[in-house]
């Protein structure tokens, strides 16, 4: 087949994935959004099948083979609740293939051959590639309670680590002056492996959402990388959306935190911050499911607060029935969705439009706030963090100006928790403390099923 063909394949392929980014930044088009995305990469592949230069198609279809039965399990298998280790092992597998394609392509071809231009996009691609392997299997392991999840530290790491980042880096700047130091090359790969685990050992489990994106923006440019090194066009266009729109995300992450990327990779968030926190005198006040359930069926308008708890109890569809015996008996209820409650960006929207909770009910941070002195009752479900009081009034506070919901403005405030667990961030939350909130003890789902069956009684 001749070029053109393949170019026009690659360049509606390439429009495809466009589309389909711009589709994911709103969850009404999210859906339409990943499937023109999957289009886009179906052509993309075929694009890539007919090329000329394909050896053996045999090998090819072996992989595809393997692979969609890989992708197919893992989408049947994997719970909703353990997607970041999902996409953690993604990248590090693909990631992987970029690394690999780096050093096939750097074994096939003499030092004359690679020139200055064709070694910089090899090197950086195993670089980067290396990193995020190993980095993302970290991540991996640490969200899958492999290894503990608190940050992993010890004395002149900053210092160990950067070094050894300026070691590799001066490598990769060497080799595109002298590609033929073959084993420079190797070393340099070897050490961006043990970089990657390095990176990520002094980052607490919850800060790996913000890590794995980091990591799919180094997938990305390692995948752009590739397509200069190869001359594929569909590799250099996805692989610069990826990178980018992977750190992009990364700093919304941040931003929502209130955060730097710097603090998240370097700063060992949740290892210090028990002895830097001020803490909350008083007693927390337990009610009765009962209680409640009159508060919430006499309610004018209840605003449920999902948080990470809601989502390891799998407690959405239960919220869904809840919210409709409230709306058939006239109150009105609104979420209130906080960028960065759960532990994935959008956890929340998915988890509650899988509840098929209408799009029209969930409000953002901006749009609630000033509905909670007006609300008679904001139902937290497993959030902490997120409507921590001590974010805003607190200066000394770990998370002091993290944007919150303010559910503590709310007439009543009740806390569906199974006891008294900390949030990610390990602090104390004064809002458990206040005198207009009750806890709910019990895991999220049994509590919202007994607060339906009172709702109904009442
Ligand atoms: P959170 O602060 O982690 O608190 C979750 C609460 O849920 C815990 O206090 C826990 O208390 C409760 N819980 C756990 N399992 C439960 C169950 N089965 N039933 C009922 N309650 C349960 O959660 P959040 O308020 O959603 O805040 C998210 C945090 O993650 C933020 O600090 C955010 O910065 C961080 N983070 C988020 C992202 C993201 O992309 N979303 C990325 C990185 C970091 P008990 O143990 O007492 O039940």
């Amino acid at each position: 087949m001749g070029l053109l063909p393949i170019e026009l394949t690659y360049l509606a392929a390439s429009i495809l994935f466009i589309l389909g980014l711009k589709g994911l930044s709103h969850p009404e088009t999210a859906r339409r959004g990943m499937i023109f995305a999957e289009i886009g990469m179906f052509l993309a592949i075929v694009g890539t099948l007919l090329h000329r230069e394909i050896v053996s198609y045999e090998w090819i279809i072996a992989g595809l083979i393997i692979g969609s039965l890989i992708g197919g399990a893992i989408s049947i298998w994997v719970p909703m609740t353990a997607m970041p280790q999902r996409t953690a092992l993604s990248h590090a597998f693909g990631a992987l293939a970029a690394s690999l394609v780096g050093v096939s392509e750097y074994y096939r071809h003499s030092a004359v051959e690679l020139g200055t231009f064709k070694m910089t996009a090899l090197s950086l691609e195993v670089l980067l590639g290396g990193i995020t392997v190993t980095g993302s299997l970290m991540a991996f392991i640490k969200l899958q309670d492999w290894v503990r999840g608190t940050p992993i530290t010890y004395r002149g790491q900053n210092i160990f680590n950067m070094s050894l980042l300026a070691i590799t880096v001066g490598m990769f700047g060497y080799l595109i002056f002298d590609p033929s130091a073959h084993s420079l090359f190797y070393a340099m790969a070897g050490l961006a492996f043990v970089f990657g685990v390095l990176l990520v050992l002094p980052i607490g489990a919850a800060d790996m959402p913000v890590v794995m994106s980091l990591m799919n923006s180094y997938a990305g440019l390692a995948a752009a990388a590739t397509g200069f090194a190869i001359s594929n066009n569909v590799l250099i266009i996805a692989g610069t959306l990826d990178g980018f729109s992977g750190f992009i995300l990364s700093i919304l992450m941040c931003r929502a935190m209130n955060r730097s990327i710097t603090n998240v990779l370097f700063g060992a968030f949740g290892a210090e911050v028990a002895a830097a926190e001020g803490g909350s005198a008083g007693v927390m006040r337990e009610v009765k499911g009962e209680d409640i359930a009159v508060q919430l069926a006499y309610a004018g308008q209840v605003i449920f607060v999902p948080g990470y708890g809601m989502a390891t109890a799998q407690a959405q569809h239960s919220v869904r029935e809840l919210a409709n015996m409230l709306e058939a008996r006239g109150v009105t209820v609104k979420y209130a969705i906080h960028p960065v409650a759960g532990r994935m960006p959008g956890h929340m929207n998915v988890l509650l439009a899988e509840a098929n909770v209408p799009y029209s009910s969930l409000y953002d941070l901006e749009q609630i706030n000033a509905e909670f002195p007006t609300t008679d009752v904001a139902v937290v479900i497993g959030a902490n963090d997120v409507v921590n009081p001590d974010a805003r009034d607190n200066p000394k506070s770990p998370i002091a100006g993290m944007p919150i919901l303010e559910a503590d403005k709310a007439r009543s405030v009740v806390v569906l928790k199974r006891g008294k667990g900390k949030g990610f961030a390990g602090i104390e939350n004064p809002l458990f403390f206040k005198p207009n909130c009750g806890m709910l003890y019990g895991d999220a789902k049994t509590s919202l099923i007994k607060l339906a069956g009172a709702v109904q009684n009442a």
